[in-house]
């Protein structure tokens, strides 16, 4: 969708305050459950490990548990991302235009 600057006539783009905020949000969200994400990966990296005696059950538990916060980090920035773009879309609708510095609703 194009959406032409009301004062100079040129090309403005969306203003990206939703999808900046929904990604740190996100992020945040998922930081918060990844004690959910880390016990769960540890979980997994212990049994995947324990076939390789109990120092494999060390280190796989120790990676698995790094892995699923990663994981649950990673996730809740990309569902933020998505809110906040739809937020964008949807709620804010801010454009800025680049070439006059303007900045209008539609
Ligand atoms: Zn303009």
């Amino acid at each position: 969708m194009n959406i032409k600057c009301p004062k100079c006539g040129k090309e403005a783009y969306l203003k990206n305050y939703g999808r900046a905020t929904g990604t740190v949000v996100g992020a945040a969200a998922g930081v918060a459950s990844t004690t959910a994400g880390a016990a769960a990966g540890g979980k997994a990296g212990a049994i995947v490990g324990s076939f390789f005696g109990p120092a494999g059950t060390g280190i796989g538990a120790a990676a698995g548990t790094i892995l699923g916060a990663l994981g649950a980090a990673f996730g809740g920035g990309c569902a933020g991302h998505k809110v906040g773009e739809l937020i964008d879309q949807d709620v804010i609708r801010k454009y800025h235009c680049p070439s006059c510095d303007h900045t209008f609703d539609l």
